[in-house]
């Protein structure tokens, strides 16, 4: 599921807040708060394996949708991009990367000529930093909602499911695509 060309309120293209979903099995309603960090680090950790596998550099180009190796790029770059989204609902954190320069930008071409193994350290970082950040957060914090928006559902629990859920699905296409299914 590519997000990164949406913008203002995700619940424009889906009904109700974190569904749960038949084509990856993602059941939102089953992952506790206290568990999500360590959610996003077992996903980081299967694209990490996706990506260390021999012979991906030589398969880039992915039909009809991104390749295996533009989607741990995209992953990385949620994980990272992430963290400004938190910072508008939240506040600034000292957890937080400093982004790199040129994310968000002119991305699917330049995915297509990165380094898999590189991609696959960046996004061990990318996620893990993320998922400590996460793990600070107070139950107050999980309720927030975005000021910039009007609906109450849009909280900074509902936006980590939602990426949560984006990374799992990805995760699940890639796995199935990397087996020959
Ligand atoms: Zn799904």
């Amino acid at each position: 599921m590519n997000t990164a060309t949406r913008s203002g309120s995700p619940l424009g293209r889906i009904p109700l807040p974190s569904p749960d979903c038949r084509s990856c099995g993602f059941t939102s309603g089953l992952i506790r708060q206290d568990a999500i960090a360590d959610t996003l680090q077992e996903y980081a950790a299967g694209w990490q394996r996706l990506l260390r596998a021999p012979g991906l550099s030589g398969r880039r180009t992915g039909t009809p949708s991104w390749s295996l190796l533009e989607s741990g790029c995209h992953v990385r770059d949620m994980c990272l991009l992430f963290h400004t989204r938190l910072d508008a609902i939240l506040g600034q954190s000292l957890i937080a990367p400093r982004l790199s320069v040129g994310v968000g930008t002119d991305t699917a071409r330049r995915y297509r000529d990165e380094e898999p193994q590189q991609v696959a350290e960046e996004l061990g970082r990318a996620a893990e930093a993320l998922a400590r950040r996460l793990a600070a957060l107070t139950d107050d914090d999980w309720e927030r909602g975005d000021p910039r928006l009007a609906d109450p559902r849009l909280t900074v629990g509902f936006f980590t499911r939602h990426l949560l859920h984006d990374i799992a699905h990805d995760l699940a296409r890639a796995v199935r695509e990397s087996s020959g299914q």
